[in-house]
């Protein structure tokens, strides 16, 4: 068993953004020369989440009304007043999805269904760059 370790930033422009990271986290996989085992990639974040869904955008307007049902724009945050970050609405809407990933690799890609790929989510209210972490472990 051999474990690698990558990682890469995304840059951000704005609230509610998809970035399909799906190949660049395949290059990852396929840099680590793994044939078998798994993927496990981290969002460095508390404003922004990982998801696996399909690259449809009714769908990914959806998922981001969803979110904004949960955490509306005109409501009081608490979290504003402590920072002033005015980004209180980011880190709930946040909280509904995940910051880490566990994805297998087969034969050296990733063990991916046909209409998967891998989105950042940012829910932060100005532009960021993420940090991406991917810890591979299994056999090469
Ligand atoms: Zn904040």
């Amino acid at each position: 068993m051999t474990i690698f370790m990558d990682g890469f930033s995304v840059k951000t422009e704005s609230e509610n953004q998809f970035t399909d990271i799906t190949g660049r986290i395949s290059g990852s996989v396929s840099r680590s020369g793994l044939s078998s085992g798994i993927a496990s990639i981290f969002l460095l974040s508390t404003t922004s989440s990982l998801i696996i869904c399909e690259n449809e955008g009714g769908l990914l307007e959806d998922i981001v009304r969803r979110a904004m049902f949960f955490a509306p724009d005109d409501i009081e945050y608490r979290h504003n007043k402590a920072w002033g970050d005015n980004n209180g609405r980011s880190h709930v809407k946040a909280t509904l999805y995940r910051q880490d990933l566990t994805v297998p690799v087969r034969n050296g890609e990733l063990l991916l269904g046909t209409w998967q790929s891998i989105f950042l989510l940012e829910f932060d209210v100005r532009p960021r760059e993420r940090r991406v972490s991917i810890t591979m472990v299994g056999d090469v």
